[in-house]
């Protein structure tokens, strides 16, 4: 059910060209949107770089800043992307965030042969490209539409359509099975729309849907 914000709840979204900020500024930054009462923020992306190639953090940086690197490695799940959803958009169709992070919770890290990404988008607008992931969440007015087999890449693919569906409950089982498929079918460097077009469509929903 949707629980939408007052309408006159403001969002500030400082312009941050090309998302680069010198430390010093987005020190700054946080000090006046801190002090002027503001709790969280959001980042557009689940991404934030710091420290280039060919440059050297220190090796304990992960323990001094209190939060793990991510591993860029080839192949498995990637954190997932997340439109600005309730917390910073009044025109979701359902809260999605909880969701979300819940999906990151289980699937970040897993290692599977091919990149996985998911995205999840708090309505139909889906700001956070859930059309064009391996797996897209996004808020229907029937619940929640789940999506499969796009990327952007070398080779962009469209989504199919898999299902919508009226719980949280169901979305985490179905893709929990999207997952599992993944991590038996899928050859490194095909993304999963590959595969499911290889091995069928119509094989891959009997699978996944059961
Ligand atoms: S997808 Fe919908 S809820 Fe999410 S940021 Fe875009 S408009 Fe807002």
């Amino acid at each position: 059910m949707s629980q939408k914000p007052p309408r006159d709840r403001g969002t500030f979204a400082p312009r941050i060209p090309a998302g680069i900020i010198s430390v010093k500024e987005l020190r700054n930054l946080i000090d006046v949107v801190e002090s002027e009462g503001a709790e969280n923020v959001k980042f557009s992306g689940e991404t934030v770089f710091v420290w280039g190639e060919g440059e050297h953090p220190p090796e304990n940086i992960a323990e001094l800043s209190g939060k793990e690197g991510i591993d860029f490695k080839f192949g498995g799940v990637r954190p997932v992307k997340l439109c600005s959803a309730e917390t910073f958009c009044q025109r979701f169709q359902r809260p999605v965030r909880d969701l979300a992070l819940e999906l990151d919770k289980r699937y970040y890290g897993r290692q599977i042969n091919a990149k996985l990404v998911i995205g999840v988008a708090g309505c139909q607008r889906s700001c956070s490209e859930p059309g064009i992931k391996d797996v897209g969440v996004r808020a229907h007015p029937k619940g929640y539409e789940i999506l499969v087999g796009g990327c952007a890449g070398l080779k962009p693919r469209i989504a199919w359509s898999l299902c919508i569906v009226p719980t949280k409950e169901r979305v985490l089982e179905i893709v929990d099975a999207i997952v599992d498929y993944s991590e038996r079918n899928c050859k490194r460097s095909y993304r999963l729309g590959v595969t499911v077009e290889k091995r069928g469509i119509d094989a891959f929903k009997e699978e996944v849907l059961a």
